[in-house]
Order: C-alpha cells, then structure tokens, then sequence
C-alpha cells in the first residue's frame, strides 16, 4: 500500500501533558477511495479528550488533537464512496476503524474488536501513514466511510454532536437490557453522560428516578424529564427505594459507593457502570448473592447501533443540553469541566477556527 498524499489542515493541539491547547497545523491523508472528507461544522468535548490531552490514561504521543463527538458536512468523497455524498451531514464519534473481520466486528460491535484493533479517533494509529490517529478540534478530518455516520436532518449539529459518545455510551447498555415501559430505571449523577441517560430512559418509556449529591440539581433533573430526583447521600431517602429498580445506569466518574445502589435493585436487576473512576470499587457480594443482581459495564457502541441511536434521536427529536463555545476558550472549559460546571456538554464552534 502506498503513502496517500496529505493535505495541511488548523487544528488545536497539546505539545505536551502540561501545557494548554494552541492553534497549530496538521497532516491528513487525502482521501483515498473508500474515504470521506469532512468539514467539521462542531465538536463536543468528552471528558476523554480532557484525559488524553494531559496524558492520565498514560498513551498520549504529542502532539495530541482530542475532539471524538464530531459533526461535519461531507466536503469530498473517494471514488469508492457509496453511502455518502458531498454536503451531507455527518458524524464521526469515538472510532475510525477496525478488523472489520474478528467476530466482534462482524456482529457490529466494532468497539470490542477481539483482535484490539478498535481505532480510536484520537490516540489511535492512522494505519495509512503510520502516525498516531488526530481528533476532531480541527477544520476537517478523513474517514472511511464505514466508520462515518449519518446525521438526522432535523436534529440541531452542535447540539447533536455530542450523541456521538454521550449519546450512545449510555443508549447501548439500556438498549442491551432492555429498558422499556412498566420498569423503574435509576440515573446515577447528571453530567453530561447522565443527563443523556436521563432523556432515553426517558424515552424508552421507564419510569426514571435520577440520583445526585446535589440538591442544586433537583428542578434541572425534572426539567430533562426525571420521575422522581433522590438525593443520594440521604439515608432514608435511599430506604424508600429498597429493592425496587430493574435497571441501574451508573455514570459517575468519581469515586463513589456502588453498594448502595446494589441494594436498590430487585431480584435479577442490574447496575451498569458507564463512568470511569480512578480507583477500583469495592463490591459487597451479599447484595449480589441475595437477588441475584448483577453489575456489569459498558463501552461506547458499534457502528450500526450508533447509526440507530442517531436514527431514534431524530425520530424522537432528543439532542443534548450544551454551551457553545470558540476553539480558544477550550482550556477553560476544561477548567470549567473539572468543577462539573458545564449544562452538560461543552461543544465547540469550529468556525471559531478559520
Ligand atoms: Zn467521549
Ligand atoms: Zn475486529
């Protein structure tokens, strides 16, 4: 396989661990026959991208351009490219490719690619040039077209970008337990990945009860469409909800108790982490054993139920709460992230860019 030619594009980048992002240029390939070229309209910013860029996760090669909730207009498309076409609206979330061929990805679960080749928009390998793979704080990107998704035309770009990882991180785990009407479903904590757990419980017809450590929170929680808003450090309050959820969405990133949910599911209930604290949680097994209640996790989505979560946005016009920002305000909107002071994703502007 020979080099593709590249193209110089404006990005923001990190030089390293330390330092605050800053405009720079970087190289792309051009697209080569199965590819898409975006022009990124937005981008939302993940939790992740704040990680990376300060290498937390320990893998980051400067320098490093986050950005994994991606939304753009088709620019070009390679001579190969049969689902997408120039001016389209797209979408590109946490992965840019894989095998295609392990069982896992034959079955659409990309993201669990047995052979380890999921590909990572960011801090992945871009296998045609043998460079770390560069995120979506950038002008434009190339994609093949496989792992580029279509957006619904009615939904709001910014305000859809970031479905691209908040969105169907916490759709997939309620769609593989099958969240529906006459259950009772628990949101743990109301950021950016809660509040999105929040609107498709929601959706799917539960009956959602929101927790949070914070009473500040409560009238925001029955704004986005919470049943009931229990404010978990308090004890009786917890009481009251014994044994009664079928499903729990834990999204909190901090650490924290999980064995106080445990007890609030029923018999064969579960509780799936979607956050990522630092620390491992430790786990009582009587609350376990007792009703034989089960705790799993969950990571992202492939690309086809990715492609039907936007499909189920747009059918049921669900777009997240977000604050726009321009590209040169991203190290303090991480700040700001840190303070979990965002209503609930910040997504950037990248016309703010040019
Ligand atoms: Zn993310
Ligand atoms: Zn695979």
């Amino acid at each position: 396989m020979s080099k593709p030619v590249c193209y110089s594009t404006k990005a923001f980048s990190a030089a390293t661990a330390s330092s605050p992002l800053g405009a720079t240029t970087i190289e792309r390939r051009e697209p080569t026959p199965t590819d898409v070229k975006i022009e990124i309209l937005y981008c939302g910013v993940c939790h992740s991208d704040l990680h990376f860029a300060r290498n937390e996760w320990h893998f980051t090669q400067y320098p490093a351009v986050p950005g994994h909730e991606i939304v753009g207009r088709v620019a070009s498309v390679g001579s190969g490219v049969k689902k997408f076409k120039v001016g389209d609206k797209v979408g590109v979330g946490c992965l840019v490719d894989s095998c295609r061929t392990c069982p896992s990805c034959q079955q659409g679960l990309e993201q669990f690619c047995d052979l380890g080749m999921a590909g990572g928009t960011y801090g992945g390998t871009e296998k045609h040039l043998g460079t770390p793979t560069l995120g979506g704080y950038s002008q434009s990107i190339v994609v093949t077209e496989d792992f580029v998704l279509r957006m619904p035309d009615n939904l709001d770009l910014a305000a859809a970008a970031p479905l691209l990882c908040a969105g169907i991180t916490t759709y997939s785990p309620m769609r593989h337990w099958k969240v529906g009407p006459g259950q009772k479903v628990g949101i743990v904590g109301l950021g950016g990945l809660g509040h999105m757990g929040l609107k498709f419980a929601k959706a799917f017809g539960a009956h959602v009860v929101l927790f949070t450590t914070s009473a500040s929170k409560v009238a925001d929680a029955k704004r986005l469409g919470a049943d009931e808003v229990v404010i978990s450090k308090d004890e009786k309050q917890m009481a009251a909800h014994a044994g009664s959820f079928d499903f729990i969405l834990d999204a909190v990133s901090a650490a924290h108790d999980i064995n106080v949910y445990m007890n609030l599911l029923k018999r064969d209930g579960n509780l799936t982490l979607v956050g990522a604290p630092e620390h491992p949680l430790p786990v009582a097994a009587f609350p376990l054993l007792m009703h034989r209640r089960s705790l799993s996790g969950s990571l992202i989505g492939g690309l086809p139920e990715t492609q039907e979560m936007l499909d189920f946005c747009g059918k049921h016009n669900i777009t997240c709460d977000i604050e726009m920002i321009k590209m040169d305000e991203i190290n303090a909107a991480y700040e700001r992230m840190l303070k979990s002071d965002v209503k609930y994703r910040f997504v950037i502007d990248m016309a703010s860019l040019k």
